[in-house]
Formats: structure tokens, C-alpha cells, sequence
């Protein structure tokens, strides 16, 4: 899918949307997520315009792969929660992506169970 520059979170990262901030560096910007599914539920997207995995993968720069996924582990461990985290991507509209820049969920702070509800 061609990247749409006017998706909620390319307007989070502008500044024309607020979020709840909880971490940003050169690659990424983390907020928390507005409609939570555990008690910590943080979402991380990377700074440039990748649509997907898929996308980040195949365009992102190593630079930007690598600040990213060190990032996720940073804020896993900035807030705590090291020791018990789930990381999703949905990476389509089928697998359930309805927010077309790539992004991970980070969640944790309780028992997550099975893979799948
Ligand atoms: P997806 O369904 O694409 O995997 O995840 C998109 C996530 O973005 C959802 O969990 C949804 O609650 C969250 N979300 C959608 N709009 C906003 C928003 O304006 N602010 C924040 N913080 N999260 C949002």
C-alpha cells in the first residue's frame, strides 16, 4: 500500500494531534495508545513514512531498522516491564491494521494468555 501522508499518526508525528508521549530519539516516536487493551499499551512507530512491516523492511535504511527495534527494548525497559512484554504488529488490513504507518504495540501488565482471543 503507497504511504498516505495524512494518517493519524503521520499527524501525531507533525505535532497536529496530540498523543501521551513516553519516548522519542531519532527513530521513533512512542505514545500511548488511545483505546488501551492491557495497562500498559504503548504504540511505537518509526519517524519516516513506512506503511507497514513489510514496507519498513524493504525501505527503511539499517540505521533506521536497527534505532527502531533498539528502541522498542529501551522503552520496554524505561517502563519497567523488561521481564514481561508482548510485541504485535498487525501488517494489513486482514491481520487487522487499520493505521496505515507502520507500528508496533507494546503491551504488558497483565497475564496475556493465548496468542489469539
Ligand atoms: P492497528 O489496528 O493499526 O494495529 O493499531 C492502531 C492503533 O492505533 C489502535 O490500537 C488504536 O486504538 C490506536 N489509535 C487510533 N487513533 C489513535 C489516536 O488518535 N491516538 C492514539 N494515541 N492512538 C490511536
Amino acid at each position: 500500500m503507497a504511504y498516505d501522508s495524512n494518517n493519524i499518526f503521520a499527524k501525531i508525528l507533525r505535532g497536529e494531534i496530540p498523543c501521551k508521549e513516553v519516548y522519542r530519539d531519532d527513530y521513533v516516536l512512542a505514545f500511548h495508545d488511545i483505546a488501551p487493551n492491557a495497562p500498559q499499551h504503548i504504540l511505537v512507530i518509526p519517524k519516516g513514512p513506512f506503511s507497514s512491516l513489510a514496507d519498513f523492511i524493504s525501505q527503511a535504511s539499517e540505521a533506521e531498522q536497527l534505532g527502531f527495534w533498539r528502541a522498542v527494548n529501551n522503552i520496554a525497559a524505561q517502563q519497567n516491564i523488561s521481564s514481561a512484554f508482548r510485541l504485535i504488529t498487525n501488517n494489513g488490513e486482514t491481520a487487522g491494521q487499520s493505521v496505515h504507518h507502520f507500528h508496533v504495540h507494546l503491551l504488558a501488565g497483565k497475564p496475556m494468555g493465548g496468542l489469539l482471543p
